[in-house]
């Protein structure tokens, strides 16, 4: 990666991390010239700001993203994150060829360098690639500051680039969904667009599979985008329920590489959901 991108988009990431910062005077100014309660309204405001910004996976105050597939028509797009797997990604291959469903995989860089044969089976199968951080720091991914986010979002660039290198990632996902100020600036300068999901059942958290169906069930729309996890206990069988449930309602489940995304997701999301 060239190291001028990478200073410009740090120097603009640190910039926003400086105007975020520019009310912290304003509240000391207002305590110490004994307004408390403006001074405690400026501050919670702020701060609910930023953390519905951070936390809340489809809030694109921070930047673009993805959430649902542009186009009216009976599309949908099934995302597969956290792997691969040794176990799960054959088996889920394996079910998305019986239901002749292409997926994109959201990979840890990490876990892919400890499986390349996996990797690139995916691309094999026809299916694609994007980009889910390096090590997967859940917990910790939207306190990350904007050089640790670099390198979480490059070093899987790389990694991926490196085993499939006509196929590099063209679209990041953050690990829970969690997205600061910094990290659609970053991805952005890495040549990712970011995207998110319309529907999910919480498979990384519950393990009943009629109740993550259900809820995939509930939200599944023509130009959904699809959300389930690698790794977790009903990780195969979930894959296998929610294939199902694609089939049966006749989706149309293409090759990411051949769906459109525009410029404009927010004006067509806005103008999809009156
Ligand atoms: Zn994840």
């Amino acid at each position: 990666m060239n190291a001028g991108i990478r200073a410009c988009a740090l120097r603009r990431a640190y910039f926003r991390f400086a105007l975020a910062l520019a009310p912290v005077p304003v509240v000391l100014w207002l305590l110490g010239s004994g307004q408390q309660l403006t001074a405690a309204l400026l501050f919670c405001t702020v701060l609910t700001t930023m953390m519905i910004g951070t936390l809340m996976p489809r809030c694109a105050l921070f930047g673009r993203m993805i959430k649902q597939l542009p186009q009216a028509c009976n599309q949908v797009l099934f995302t597969i994150d956290d792997g691969p797997h040794p176990e799960h990604t054959p088996a889920i291959l394996d079910i998305l060829d019986r239901h002749h469903i292409k997926a994109l995989f959201f990979l840890v860089g990490e876990r892919a360098s400890q499986h390349p044969h996996l990797v690139r089976e995916i691309i094999a199968r026809g299916h694609e690639i994007g980009n889910h951080t390096q090590t997967h720091p859940a917990g910790t991914f939207w306190i990350l500051h904007p050089t640790r986010l670099w390198r979480e979002i490059a070093d899987c660039q790389e990694t991926l680039a490196a085993l499939c290198p006509n196929h590099p990632p063209r679209f990041f996902r953050p690990p829970a969904g969690h997205h600061n100020l910094f990290t659609a600036l970053i991805a952005q300068a890495l040549g990712l667009r970011m995207m998110l999901w319309s529907a999910r059942g919480f498979d990384g958290v519950l393990t009943d599979v009629p109740t993550i169906t259900r809820r995939i069930a509930q939200r599944l729309k023509p130009g959904a985008i699809v959300l389930i996890h690698e790794g977790t206990p009903v990780a195969v069988e979930v894959a296998q329920t929610v294939a199902a449930l694609l089939t049966a309602n006749r989706f149309e489940c293409e090759p990411p590489a051949s769906l459109a995304f525009s410029d404009d997701e927010m004006v067509v999301e806005r103008r999809a959901s009156p």
